[in-house]
């Protein structure tokens, strides 16, 4: 856990979130600024900053499983969906604990921006 992290905060209930789904690893609500009808981060407990700090195969494959589940509930695993990580400020990231972004309910473009 980190003290000012932005998504610690949410995972702590410190600031409001709409959540859909937790289990013990990780925590995923709905995007604040959704980029698609469904537009869910997928976070884990445990505070790693980027994708380059990232060295548990476990946790990585939890959040890409979750993003999976979480697609079937919200009924976009047959029209399809994506899931994304931003690695640091280049590639867009801008809140620094490592999240998936799953976005469907839409035809997404290739290649994205
Ligand atoms: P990044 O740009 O780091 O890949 O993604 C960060 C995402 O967090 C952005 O899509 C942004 O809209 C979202 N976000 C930023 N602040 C909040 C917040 O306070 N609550 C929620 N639910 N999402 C947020
Ligand atoms: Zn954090």
């Amino acid at each position: 856990m980190a003290e000012d992290c932005l998504f610690c905060r949410i995972i702590r209930q410190e600031i409001p979130a709409k959540l859909v789904f937790e289990d013990e690893h990780c925590v995923a609500f709905r995007d604040i600024n959704p980029q698609a009808p469904v537009h869910v981060l997928v976070v884990p407990r445990d505070h790693v900053p980027s994708l380059n700090q990232a060295h548990n195969p476990a946790m990585l494959g939890h959040l890409q499983l979750a993003a999976a589940e979480i697609a079937k509930r919200e009924g976009i695993a047959e029209p399809g969906y994506r899931t994304v990580i931003n690695t640091n400020r280049g590639a867009g990231q801008t809140v620094f604990h490592i999240h998936l972004h799953l976005l469907g309910g839409r035809d997404l473009g290739w290649p994205p921006g």
